[in-house]
C-alpha cells in the first residue's frame, strides 16, 4: 500500500510562504515525478511527506492515516538521496543493512534481506567493499538498496542522479524504472530535469513557485499543456 494524499498543505519559512495551499493525491503504485525549476519547492514537499519537515498547515495522509501523527521512521517511506549520503566507513553490506540494524531486526534476517536487495541491484560482488571503491552508479545502487531492504510503502527520491554523468544517468533511470515495474511500489521522484520527468513518470506534477501548474501523464502534458509555463518547461530541451 502507498497512497499519499496532501490536503490543503502549506509551508512557510519565517514570513515567506513557499508552498501556498496545495492538494495532491498520489495513488498506490504510481510513479509520480515532481518537476520544476530550482527553488520551486520540490524538496520541501518531499521532506514534508517524509516527515523531515513540519507542515505549516494542512494534512498529509498515507493510506488514509494522518501522517503528521506518525513519526518519520514509522511512516513506511524510504528516502533516497544523492549517493554521497552513504556511510564511508561501512561496507556495502553494512550500508544496506543499516536501517534494519536500527530497527533491531535479527542478524540472520538482515543478512538475508541485504542479499536479496544486493542481487536485485547487481551488487553481490561488491558487498565487502567500501563506498570509496565503487563507481558512481554502484554507489547510487547502494543508496537504493538501503531503501529497498526496508520494504517501504513508498520510495521518495530527491534528485538521486544529479551527481552522475550523463551516460550513467540514462542507465540508472532505466534501472529505477525496472525496479518500479518489479516492486510496483509507489515512487515519488523529484527532479528539475524534464527528460527524466517525461521518461520515468506515470504522473507528472509540474511546480512553479510552490504552485501546481499541471498534473498529468507525460503524453497529456506534451499534447495538452495547460499554460505557457508548462508548454515551455516540458517542450524546451535541457
Ligand atoms: P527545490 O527543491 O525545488 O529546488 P526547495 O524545496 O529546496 O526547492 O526550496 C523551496 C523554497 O524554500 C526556496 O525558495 C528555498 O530557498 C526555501 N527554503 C527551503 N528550505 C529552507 C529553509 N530551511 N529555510 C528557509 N528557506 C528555505
Ligand atoms: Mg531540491
Amino acid at each position: 500500500m502507498g497512497r499519499i494524499q496532501l490536503k490543503n498543505v502549506t509551508k512557510s519559512f519565517g514570513d515567506v510562504q513557499v508552498i501556498p495551499p496545495l492538494d495532491l493525491t498520489i495513488e498506490d503504485g504510481e510513479f509520480a515525478v515532481f518537476v520544476g525549476p530550482s527553488g520551486c519547492g520540490k524538496s520541501t514537499l518531499l521532506r514534508m511527506i517524509a516527515g523531515l519537515e513540519d507542515l505549516t498547515s494542512g494534512e498529509i495522509e498515507i493510506d488514509g492515516e494522518v501522517a503528521t501523527e506518525v513519526p518519520p521512521a514509522q511512516r513506511g517511506l524510504a528516502m533516497v538521496f544523492q549517493s554521497y549520503a552513504l556511510y564511508p566507513h561501512m561496507t556495502v553490506r553494512k550500508n544496506i543493512g543499516f536501517p534494519l540494524r536500527m530497527a533491531k531486526i535479527e542478524q540472520a534476517e538482515i543478512d538475508q534481506r541485504v542479499e536479496t536487495a544486493a542481487k536485485s541491484l547487481n551488487l553481490m560482488d561488491y558487498l565487502d567493499r567500501k563506498p570509496a571503491d565503487l563507481s558512481g552508479g554502484q554507489r547510487q545502487r547502494v543508496a537504493i538498496g538501503r531503501a529497498i531492504v526496508r520494504e517501504p510503502a513508498a520510495f521518495l527520491f530527491d534528485e538521486p542522479l544529479s551527481n552522475l554523468d550523463a551516460a550513467l544517468r540514462v542507465g540508472m533511470r532505466l534501472e529505477i524504472g525496472e525496479l518500479h515495474e518489479r516492486l510496483k511500489t509507489t515512487m515519488i521522484y523529484v527532479t528539475h530535469d524534464q527528460v527524466e520527468a517525461m521518461t520515468m513518470a506515470n504522473k507528472i506534477v509540474v511546480l512553479r513557485a510552490g504552485v501546481i501548474e499541471q498534473v498529468g501523464s507525460p503524453l497529456e502534458l506534451y499534447h495538452r499543456p495547460q499554460n505557457e509555463f508548462v508548454a515551455g518547461f516540458i517542450g524546451s530541451p535541457k
